[in-house]
């Protein structure tokens, strides 16, 4: 049991994996740094194939006991759970801000407060699951969710405390026990979490953490034949590894991967507020999976548009996301930055003009300015292609089925945003091929709806009901009457 921990802006929190209840230590370490200025927050334990076999033996260990219990048996563990993740919130948004380069802003008032949700409210929902019958002439049918025993679960570096808990929520609630891989370029909030689940007194072994790189320590976990479930958010090409591997062993997923969504602003559209919500797609530094990056401009309102998100997107801060005025942080890595960069000097050389950006941000040297490139053709890279940066591109179009086809014409199916007079804006939203879309909004979510993508941007949905489809094995016991 080690306790050593890292002082990050005077927090401490572990560098370590969380396995069976106590933190276990690494030899083998692997540097963190922050995006903030490239500062070393310290050394991060790397999972060997050893730890993620104890972790794994270790879940399979506790899943009896936990499952044994009835959701309203598990609730006051995961509302325990959640109240300590209340009383770390400062500590939580200092330490995503400072590893992941999350706006403090965005922690506190979005983030931090969602993720006890997230826990909360799969706990409560859990309750409605239990025996929902149907009845026939012939027989009762008893739908039972039993839980699907252990759960691989594994997020990315741009949302990691929100995404962790997304899943943690129903996958605890629903009786499964789990693993967390986080993300090698942000640990430190999910090593926080295990504090709370440690305090909270969730029985040994019910969740773990295995810190280390997604192609050593995530591809061991997901290799697993002992997992029932492996829960993954993150890039296309991760998901088609984690996906044959799983396979291999017949393991359900369920994949949130990358978007490249359409943000359509109709003829009749609200411009002010189009461009307002426009100039929202460069938060986070564009690091945001289910950001509209395509805008798709009617003709006839482009001028406007177009001059209209300009003076929105001169107001965007750029700066330091600890400093809770900053709209635009940093990237995560410098070899981040570098492929944004390269996506946008090979979009020029292709033929784009840039309208605003398009280089390094004089703020440091993980920071670019909020670019726009017009004059992209529909079949080239930076339109096909995610950046996962502030980078984002201009289209036009003269007829809604126009404005579909483009929309559609990608590889992706995650979000979108249509602006334009409700019923208008409405019924084109609802021919874009995606798995959500906001009309005249964005960034509108309830843990009730389905979540998830189409296309490459997904297999399988999470949230509400759906949550609990993938994390149960769901059971039909027929008794005849
Ligand atoms: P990534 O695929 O590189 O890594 C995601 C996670 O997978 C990390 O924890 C990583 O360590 C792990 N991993 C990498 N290789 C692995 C392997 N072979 N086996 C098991 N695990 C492995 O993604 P990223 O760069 O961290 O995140 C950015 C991507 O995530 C973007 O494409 C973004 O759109 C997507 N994303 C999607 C959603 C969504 O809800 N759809 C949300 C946030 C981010």
């Amino acid at each position: 049991m080690s306790t050593e921990t890292l002082n990050v802006a005077g927090i401490a929190v572990s560098p370590h994996h969380y396995i069976d209840g106590q933190r276990v230590a690494s030899e083998m370490r692997f540097d963190l740094h922050s995006p903030i200025d490239q500062s070393l927050l310290g050394r991060i334990s790397e999972g060997s194939p050893a730890h993620v076999d104890a972790a794994v033996s270790a879940a399979a260990r506790a899943f009896p006991a936990w499952s044994a219990l009835t959701a309203a048996e598990r609730k006051p563990y995961l509302d325990r759970f959640a109240a300590e993740i209340g009383q770390r919130a400062e500590a939580f948004c200092t330490l995503e801000s400072n590893d992941a380069g999350v706006l403090l802003s965005r922690m506190k008032h979005g983030v931090v407060p969602r993720a006890m949700l997230n826990i909360t409210w799969f706990a409560e929902h859990a309750l409605t699951l239990q025996d929902r019958p149907i009845e026939t002439e012939q027989a009762t049918h008893i739908v039972r969710h039993d839980p699907a025993g252990v759960v691989a679960i594994i997020t990315p570096w741009n949302a990691p405390l929100m995404l962790a808990t997304w899943k943690l929520g129903p996958a605890l609630a629903a009786g499964n026990c789990v693993i967390v891989k986080p993300p090698e370029w942000a640990p430190l909030t999910s090593s926080l979490l295990a504090d709370c689940a440690h305090a909270a007194g969730l029985p040994p072994g019910v969740f773990n953490i295995v810190q280390g790189a997604g192609a050593s320590t995530g591809a061991r976990l997901v290799s697993d034949p002992r997992l029932a479930r492996i829960s993954f958010t993150g890039s296309v090409p991760t998901a088609k590894w984690i996906a044959q591997s799983a396979g291999a062993n017949l393991v359900p997923c369920s994949l949130e991967l990358g978007g490249k969504s359409a943000f359509i602003v109709l003829e009749d559209a609200d411009i002010d507020n189009a461009a307002a919500t426009g100039a929202l797609m460069y938060r986070n530094a564009g690091q945001v999976c289910l950001a509209g990056t395509r805008f798709l401009v009617h003709r006839k309102v482009h001028d406007a548009f177009v001059a209209a998100l300009r003076g929105y997107v001169e107001k965007l801060t750029v700066g330091d996301p600890r400093d809770e005025a900053t709209e635009v942080g940093p990237i995560i890595h410098p070899r981040q930055v570098e492929r944004v960069h390269g996506f946008v000097q090979r979009a020029v050389a292709d033929g784009a003009t840039l309208l605003w950006g398009g280089a390094h941000h004089p703020f440091g040297a993980q920071y670019y300015q909020p670019t726009l490139l017009t004059g992209v053709r529909q079949d080239s890279e930076i339109v096909q292609n995610e950046v996962f940066g502030p980078v984002l591109t201009l289209q036009t179009f003269d007829s809604d089925e126009e404005a579909i086809a483009l929309a559609n014409g990608t590889d992706y199916g995650l979000g979108g945003v249509c602006y334009g007079a409700t019923e208008h804006a409405s019924a084109v939203a609802q021919q874009v091929r995606t798995g959500f879309i906001w009309v005249n909004s964005f960034g509108i979510r309830d843990l009730a709806a389905p979540f998830g993508g189409i296309k490459r941007s997904g297999v399988g949905r999470e949230g509400g009901d759906w949550s609990f489809e993938f994390f149960c094995d769901v059971k039909d016991v027929v008794v005849p009457k």
